[in-house]
């Protein structure tokens, strides 16, 4: 007779993310893949090559527990310039294993179970478990349709002496709004003479929209002082799958998230993080990737006109909502599945990002692609 154990799930209403069912599920029909965020092109061969260099010249071990000093300063000069903030590459700059492991080591490190956790929803889809992971209770503020606009008064009603962390994120996936210098002064006088740490999940820090500077956390003096920046390579080279990212924060912050850091993953792959380390020194590359991706938003947007579809502000990241109450009366998840199979689009249904399933009937689609990629889809879609 086998011994059967009883589960008692931490997680009891976690199922498969919605990004990995919905690449599966376009995958078994040949849909076009709009629905989990990555691109369909190659990243630069000179990043390749970079990378490859290191490892034919043996720099092929255990990288430092906070990332190659090369990379690490190249992030600081990079912040610096962008941000006007220095930290300081060896106490202030931290390398992970992409920004989910970022996100979750810095939930890890700060909040205790019973701890309240501040998020917005719709909300990304790694920050809830990880903090009930933890114990933690997640509280919700709401970004509201079609707007999604944070109330800095409701989010004042939610802190309680139990609050641990607040989490933001700018520009912001799904919804693509972002957050401007009014909403951070609204954040810093909301936590100011409190010991609220703020994680600012900044992964799209280089795709914001016509001609605004993105509003980083780290450029803003009083915030910077209590809040983890997170960002990504992944999005900012066209490499989601290198997983590499970092998180900056300031020297007393920093000690208590690598206490955690460096026995939940130790280290991060040492020659990709070289590879990107010099491929950083031409800062082109990612000034210029708000434009690529704005061009690629603006040719979505014409080739959809005309459609039954009707498009949201897009004012960063790759992602595009959009309605659909004249193509169908679905509930989004049937929609999506709907579009998937039927038209061969994939999208990723909004309520997936709802705690409560709250459906405004929106999907989101991701611009990432080749625009014969883009150009076949609006074809599909324009029948929808
Ligand atoms: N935060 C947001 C808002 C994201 O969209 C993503 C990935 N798409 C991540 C975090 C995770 O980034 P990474 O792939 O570097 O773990
Ligand atoms: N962040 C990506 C998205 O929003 C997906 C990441 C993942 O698959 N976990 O689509």
């Amino acid at each position: 007779m086998t011994a059967s154990i009883a589960v008692d799930s931490k997680l009891p209403w976690v199922g498969t993310t919605i990004f990995t069912v919905m690449s599966r599920l376009a995958a078994e029909v040949g849909a076009i893949n709009l629905s989990q965020g990555f691109p369909d092109f190659q990243a630069d061969a000179a990043l390749f090559d970079a990378a490859a260099r290191a490892m034919r010249e043996g720099r092929n071990q255990y990288a430092p527990m906070t990332g190659v000093p090369e990379l690490r300063r190249a992030i600081a000069d990079k912040v610096e310039v962008l941000y006007g903030k220095r930290y300081d590459s060896d106490d202030e700059i931290t390398v992970t294993a992409g920004a989910t492991q970022a996100i979750f080591t810095a939930i890890a490190a700060f909040v205790r179970s019973g701890d309240e956790v501040v998020v917005f929803a719709p909300v990304y889809d790694s920050y809830v478990p990880a903090i009930e992971a933890v114990g933690g209770k997640a509280v919700y503020a709401h970004l509201r349709f079609p707007e999604y606009r944070p109330d800095w008064n409701e989010v004042r009603g939610l802190i309680t002496s139990r609050t641990r962390m607040i989490i933001v994120n700018s520009p912001h996936n799904p919804t693509g709004g972002s957050l401007d210098a009014a909403d951070l002064d609204a954040l810093a006088d909301l936590t100011c003479n409190t010991d609220i740490v703020v994680l600012a999940d900044e992964v799209y820090e280089h795709i914001v929209f016509d001609g605004v500077r993105h509003a980083s956390l780290a450029a803003h003096r009083e915030l910077a002082a209590r809040t983890c920046v997170v960002s990504s390579f992944g999005k900012t080279y066209h490499i989601t799958g290198w997983k590499i990212g970092y998180l900056l924060a300031e020297a007393e912050l920093m000690a208590e998230f690598r206490k955690v850091h460096q026995f939940n993953v130790f280290s991060v792959n040492t020659p990709c993080q070289l590879g990107i380390a010099e491929y950083m020194r031409d800062a082109s590359r990612y000034l210029q990737l708000a434009a690529f991706y704005q061009r690629k938003r603006d040719y979505f947007h014409s080739l959809l006109r005309g459609s039954r579809f009707e498009l949201l502000p897009c004012r960063g990241t790759y992602f595009q909502l959009a309605r659909y109450d004249a193509v169908s009366p679905l509930a989004d998840r049937e929609f999506a599945a709907w579009l998937t199979r039927e038209i061969g689009v994939a999208a990723i249904p909004v309520s997936a990002f709802q705690p409560d399933g709250h459906d405004d009937r929106v999907v989101r689609f991701c611009f990432a692609k080749e625009e014969a990629t883009l150009a076949a889809a609006a074809e599909r879609l324009r029948r929808a």
